[in-house]
């Protein structure tokens, strides 16, 4: 009998076992898969590419994610973005543009008309939304137009969420956005007097999102939960895929086959279908309301070329292609620009995302095919003379969690589960946020609430 029991062991789960062990909770992990880490790994192939199965990166948004390094001791294998890592790219009319990072380049940049730019200066103006919730596709067309939607927001949304902005929630999706519309009844308002409450928030100890970094670590993205897997080694079972929970007088009990296990408390931080399955015969509202989430799939290539093959000068974090482009990947990170030791000497990665909500079929397609497009693509828009000396791919059929209009209700529904079943706790990205940052600081929360 266990004080809690943590099902599932993302970086969610791990970082919540993390936390709940090192404040004395006597707690048990258990995870279907053979290490932590969920959609979180890395590993280098035999041609030498680092390969990363999901995030490449994470900005240090939340004090935890620091403190998280910092307590597992891998201070000393965080690495920062390069300064280029500033730079992106985005495709207007079949060319990379660069993302205007300055008032003059703003004014100078191809990338938005003259049209668009003038606009822009109506946005202070603009009233408050009239309506309870606005996806994030009706919110950027009413404050600065329906140019930015196309070529700011619409492939900003589709590289953190590989979402779309007709479906997802401003107020969810994109909470500081909303915000900053609620206080300050303007975007550009808001961005100039939120800049003094961010310097005072620092003074006070919080780190602002603007001067937040972007970091990984020397062998990637996979250290992280592989640290916590090793120092929290005898409070974890890998191999173990909880199959039904049951209740009993003294609290929860998880069935796997590889065995049963009690305690008073159980988080569930595996994926919203899986909590709405295990969670069915207890509660079948919150197990409708989480399988209601969309979890569009994205494919993941790792593809290594001769620095030479390609003539882009890959100066940057990478390029995000608008919808509007009608092209067939969602945008690339340019790895070895962003991080070293990602590519062998005289050679670069490049990982490519593609589908998402936008293109749900095209993950499917098989490796094959999927070599065969996202080199096609690496041609056309980067100057690939030669296929890549390797190629990597993983394909998740459940990505990531869109948090679509009337994603309240959803959250209510978890939030009514809770009060209702004592001892039970839901804990993922489909709440709270999806970055590994986000994931992080709601683990962090939660110990705190439970310890
Ligand atoms: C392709 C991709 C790229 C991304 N890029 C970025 C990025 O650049 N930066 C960033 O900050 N974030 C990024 N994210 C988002 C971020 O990585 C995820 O939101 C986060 O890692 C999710 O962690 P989690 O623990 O909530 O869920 P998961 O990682 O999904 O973990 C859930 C765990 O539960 C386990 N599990 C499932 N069922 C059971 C069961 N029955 N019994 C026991 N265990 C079970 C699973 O095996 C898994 O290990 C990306 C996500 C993806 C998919």
């Amino acid at each position: 009998m266990q004080q809690a029991l943590i099902i599932g062991g993302g970086i969610s789960g791990a970082a919540l076992l993390h936390y709940l062990a090192l404040a004395g909770e006597d707690v048990l992990l258990l995870e279907k898969g053979e290490r932590l880490g969920g959609v979180i790994g890395t590993h280098r192939n035999d041609a030498g590419a680092l390969v990363e199965t999901g995030p490449n990166s994470t900005q240090t948004s939340s004090p935890a994610i620091l403190h998280l390094i910092e307590s597992l001791g891998l201070g000393g294998q965080m690495i920062q973005a390069s300064p280029l890592a500033r730079n992106r790219y985005i495709l207007r009319g079949g060319k990379l543009l660069p993302v205007p990072t300055s008032p003059p380049a703003f004014l100078r940049s191809q990338l938005f008309s003259v049209a668009a730019k003038l606009r822009l200066l109506r946005e202070p103006f603009v009233g408050r939304a009239t309506v309870p919730e606005e996806s994030v596709a009706e919110f950027v067309r009413r404050r600065i137009g329906p140019e930015f939607l196309e070529y700011a927001i619409n492939p900003f949304v589709s590289g953190v969420y590989a979402g779309r902005p007709e479906r997802l929630s401003l107020q969810h999706a994109f909470p500081k956005m909303h915000n900053l519309e609620q206080q300050y009844g303007s975007l550009i308002r808001g961005a100039i007097r939120g800049g003094r409450a961010r310097r005072k928030g620092a003074r006070q100890g919080e780190t602002p999102r603007d001067r937040a970094k972007l970091i990984s670590f020397q062998e990637g993205m996979g250290t992280l939960p592989a640290a916590i897997e090793q120092r929290w080694r005898d409070r974890i079972r890998l191999g173990t895929a909880v199959q039904r929970l049951e209740r009993d007088d003294d609290g929860w009990v998880a069935v796997a086959d590889a065995g049963t296990f009690r305690a008073a408390r159980v988080v569930l931080a595996a994926d919203a279908a899986t909590a709405a399955n295990l969670l069915q015969p207890h509660h079948s509202g919150v197990a409708g309301a989480l399988r209601e989430i969309e979890y569009p799939p994205v494919a993941v290539a790792v593809s290594l070329y001769r620095r030479a093959d390609i003539q882009h000068p890959l100066d940057g974090f990478g390029m995000l292609i608008p919808e509007v482009e009608h092209r067939k990947i969602l945008g690339v990170i340019f790895s070895s620009t962003l991080f070293p030791n990602r590519a062998p000497e005289g050679m670069i990665a490049l990982t490519t995302f593609i589908g998402g909500a936008r293109q749900p079929e095209l993950p499917l397609l098989g490796q094959d095919r999927l070599a065969e497009l996202v080199y096609a693509e690496h041609a056309a828009l980067l100057g690939a003379s030669t296929p890549p000396r390797s190629f990597n791919l993983t394909v998740w059929n459940r990505a990531i969690p869109q948090y679509n209009v009337g994603y309240g209700r959803v959250l209510d529904s978890i939030a009514g589960a809770e009060l209702a079943l004592p001892g039970l706790h839901l804990l993922g990205n489909y709440r709270g946020g999806v970055s590994v940052a986000d994931c992080i600081q709601s683990a962090r929360s939660l110990a705190t609430a439970i310890a």
